[in-house]
Formats: C-alpha cells, structure tokens, sequence
C-alpha cells in the first residue's frame, strides 16, 4: 500500500511515566491524549487501555496506520525487549496486540529511531536525505538517515551515538562500559559535571538540566563551565559521526536542546572547528523546531513509513 503524508497516522508514544497518543495528519496532531503507562495489571491490560484511547481519538475516523515508538523496541522483531524503564520485565509484542485491538496495521520502533524519523518527515531534518538526529535528554539517543533511507543495522539500533565513547576510562554508563558520550552529555551527566565542579549545591535540587542553564545564565562560573565542558563532548562526538555518515544538517532535539542558543552558539563554533574540513560547507547544525510534546508522538506517526521504502515528504 502507498503511503502518503496526508494519510491519517496514529502514533503511540510510549514514555516511563506516560503514553501519548495523537491522530496526525501532514505533519499535525489533529487529536491526542495521553494515558500512564504505570498501574496496568499486566502489558494486556495497557494494550487495551491504549486501544480504547484510540478508539475515542479515532471516532469518526479511520487511520491507515499507526506507529509505537518506545524504548528498547525492536523494529526487526516488532517487540519491546526488557525496557529497563517500563514496567513490563519480558518481551512485548505490542504492534501485535495493538493490531489485534483496532484491525489497523501496526508498526513499532525504538524512540530514538522515531525522533530520527519525525524530524525528517515533519520537522528541521525535512528535504535532507541525508541527516543527523541527536536527542540529548535522560538519556542520549541517534538515528542516521543516509541516501534517504533510515539506517537501522544488523541489530535495528545503529547510530547510537551516545554510546560511543568519548572518554577512554571515563565515567560508569549505565549501559555497563565506560566513558560513554550519554554519562557526558545527557541530563545526569550535566549535573554530574557540574557536582565535580564544586557547584552551588542549591541549583541542583530542581530537576533536569535547565536549573544549570539558568544558573549559566544568571552568571554562575561552575554553570558555564558545565556547558563549555559539555559542548566540547558534544562536538567532538557530532565531528566523529559527521565523518562516518557524513550528514547534511545535524538537527539536535530533546530537553537539553532547549537550553538553545547557551548551548547551540558555542556548539558551532567548536563544532566548526572539530569538523573535518571537507564537511565545512556541506553540514550545518540546527535545534529542533517540534515542540516538547507533540515531537515524540510525530516520531512515533512517522514509523509508520518504515515498512514502506521511506519517502521524503517534500
Ligand atoms: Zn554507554
């Protein structure tokens, strides 16, 4: 079946705390909801309560497809394998059970593919066949699109840049190894950063990163150099990957992306610098433009093009 972007997608956006679902339509959420994720007796009863939002979002309407992004899904298998942050501890068919539920086709995929595909289908990564997807966030995620084709690899997880390491013997990642770009960059890294600063303990009893980018804004030495630090990991970790898949646009996304110009400013400078010069004129780098809420159910929409040859919307 020939896919198009006008077509009505549903993309599920599995998270730990919450799921998000929204009908898409060229790019927009016409609809959504949200449900926990939490509290369900067994991966059954969350598949029916996620049905039942569907039906409710749906009435009246009849998607052509839908698309489950979420953690550890495996796009080969079609299974959520042992996500360590959601409740379900065995693998999880859930594009089945879904399918099952509503008698539409189903896809499934990991989030950081998703965010990689929503970016390109609908956000700052659209018109590039060739793109770059970092989501720095809890965690830090990659999708690589090259010659206009999602690069999956052997394993359907390839471009998982925040595993790569950055630190030869540095930080514990939780993925078990060291030195990781993800114990740098992400949210826990900042703050870990700023902790080995010697930083005013105060700014880290709020959550996230943005306390350490408001306290950088604000004037606090350890704050800035927080950032200086991480953006030097981060540059010399795109520059690495920029001259393995060689992207036209980088677009960075997720909750530190939101620190915008404190962060993106001397990222390009240094990220200029990092590059390997044949790529001077030929990548750029830019924040994501989705919002908070509506870019992982757009990347969970997008999935829904993975078993289809994928197409640029332009
Ligand atoms: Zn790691």
């Amino acid at each position: 079946m020939e896919r198009k972007t006008d077509d009505l997608i549903l993309g599920v956006d599995i998270g730990g705390t919450s799921t998000k679902i929204g009908l898409v339509q060229n790019g927009l959420i016409l609809r959504s909801d949200r449900i926990p994720t939490m509290g369900h007796a067994d991966e059954h009863a969350f598949a029916d309560a996620v049905a039942q939002c569907i039906r409710q979002i749906t009435t009246g309407n009849d998607p052509s497809a839908i698309g489950i992004g979420a953690p550890n899904a495996n796009h080969f298998t079609q299974l959520i394998e042992q996500a360590p942050n959601l409740p379900w501890k065995n693998d999880v068919p859930l594009a089945q059970m879904i399918a099952e539920r509503t008698g539409v086709p189903t896809t499934l995929g990991n989030d950081a593919n998703a965010a990689a595909l929503g970016e390109w289908q609908y956000g700052a990564g659209k018109g590039f066949d060739d793109l770059l997807v970092v989501t720095l966030g809890t965690g830090v995620g990659g999708g690589v699109i090259v010659n206009g084709k999602l690069v999956l690899g052997s394993a359907g997880n390839a471009g998982e840049i925040g595993h790569t390491t950055i630190v030869m013997d540095g930080r514990d990642c939780t993925c078990g190894r060291k030195g990781c770009l993800e114990a740098y960059v992400s949210i826990r890294g900042m703050r870990r950063t700023y902790d080995e600063l010697d930083g005013n303990k105060d700014v880290l009893k709020q959550e996230g990163a943005q306390c350490i980018a408001d306290a950088a804004l604000a004037g606090d030495t350890e704050a800035k150099q927080t950032f200086h630090h991480t953006v030097r990991w981060l540059s010399v970790a795109l520059a690495n990957a920029v001259a393995i898949t060689g992207p036209g646009r980088i677009v960075i996304c997720g909750g530190i992306a939101r620190s915008g110009s404190l962060l993106l400013d001397p990222l390009k400078e240094w990220f200029r610098k990092d590059l390997l010069n044949i790529y001077h004129d030929r990548v750029d780098l830019v924040l994501s433009g989705l919002g908070e809420d509506e870019a992982g159910v757009l990347g969970a929409a997008a999935l829904t093009f993975m078993n289809n040859e994928l197409k640029r919307s332009v």
